[in-house]
């Protein structure tokens, strides 16, 4: 090792920093033939060669040309980059391997969890979504399945702080605030999606883009405030591994539409100084989800998810 390796592995936080800011513009890819080959096996194409799927470290990584979206042992998780290359020769970015596969695929250690801060979103004057036909406020069904949540965590032995115990407005901000001033070690933020077409429907979960990076609506048109570093950008292996957890458990209730582990700057999460998520828990508008989010049963099936995808990220486990 170096003179300026080794003192850069001893100073492990040096060594992130330096590397954390994400190539803005898509820089170098690499042949999915060639990583299989470096995880000792090989990439195999179906759908006329647009779609590659390789094993990395026993997990099955899916990928599809032009698509930014891998599915990873099933769960599906947004690169910055698209894939590129031709059918049967897919390149995917180094930048979307380096700091989104290989995060996954990696030896997880168990974490100390002990103090979790739930997030019920929105709040009094802020009802969030709303479908009154059918009587959905969001602001109460996030409530509703933090309180079911809260139970779920205390009886494995948690401790839970919230960051509203009743209908009261209380700006983002101070959100973060609770959570950094209780010292949790995670941060979960509860919501439910809204959109125009009644079709919209499944899960989300989110989490602050890297460095440079834009959101995945915007993929690859970072603007200037992508380019600052947030608190909470100190966590994004840990964001990435603690979503994975929660979207793979959330998008396997059934029926479910797996609409993937995103990025998104939300002001909530950017300063919180732990392991933090914003979870999207379905389409209040959806023709059928939004019926199934009406029902205690269903908002109790959410909290159990969560909570499973909680355990499975203090474990370790994949
Ligand atoms: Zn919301």
């Amino acid at each position: 090792m170096g003179k300026w390796k080794k003192l850069l592995a001893s100073l492990p936080c040096l060594a992130f920093s330096l590397s954390a800011a994400f190539a803005a513009t898509p820089g170098e890819y690499v042949d999915l033939g060639k990583l299989a080959v470096r995880c000792g096996t090989c990439a195999t194409y179906c759908d006329g060669g647009n779609c590659g799927t390789i094993l990395a470290k026993g997990l099955e990584i899916k990928c599809h040309i032009n698509s930014a979206c891998y599915c990873v042992n099933g769960t599906n998780v947004y690169g910055q980059c698209p894939v590129a290359g031709q059918p049967g020769r897919l390149c995917v970015a180094k930048s979307d391997w380096d700091r989104v596969i290989v995060p996954l695929v990696s030896p997880r250690q168990p974490q100390q969890l002990r103090r979790i801060c739930l997030d019920p979103g929105h709040g009094g004057k802020d009802c969030g979504a709303r479908r009154p036909r059918i009587g959905l406020e969001e602001k109460n069904l996030t409530m509703d399945v933090a309180k079911r949540l809260q139970k779920l965590l205390q009886k494995r032995g948690f401790e839970v702080v919230l960051t509203r115990s009743g209908d009261t407005f209380v700006p983002l901000e101070a959100r973060a605030a609770v959570a950094n001033r209780s010292k949790c070690d995670l941060f979960i933020c509860i919501h439910f999606n809204a959109a125009d077409s009644p079709k919209a429907e499944g899960i989300e979960t989110y989490i602050i883009p890297l460095q440079g990076a834009a959101s995945t609506a915007r993929l690859q048109n970072p603007t200037a405030g992508d380019k600052k570093f947030y608190a909470n950008n100190r966590y994004d292996e840990k964001n990435l591994c603690l979503a994975f957890c929660l979207q793979r458990e959330l998008s396997s209730m059934k029926p479910a539409n797996d609409r993937g582990v995103k990025r998104g700057r939300f002001k909530v999460l950017e300063d919180v100084n732990c392991p933090a998520v914003l979870v999207e828990c379905g389409f209040i508008t959806g023709s059928q989800e939004g019926h199934r989010i009406g029902t205690g049963e269903h908002r109790q099936a959410i909290a159990a998810a969560l909570c499973e995808g909680i355990c499975a990220y203090g474990t370790g486990s994949k």
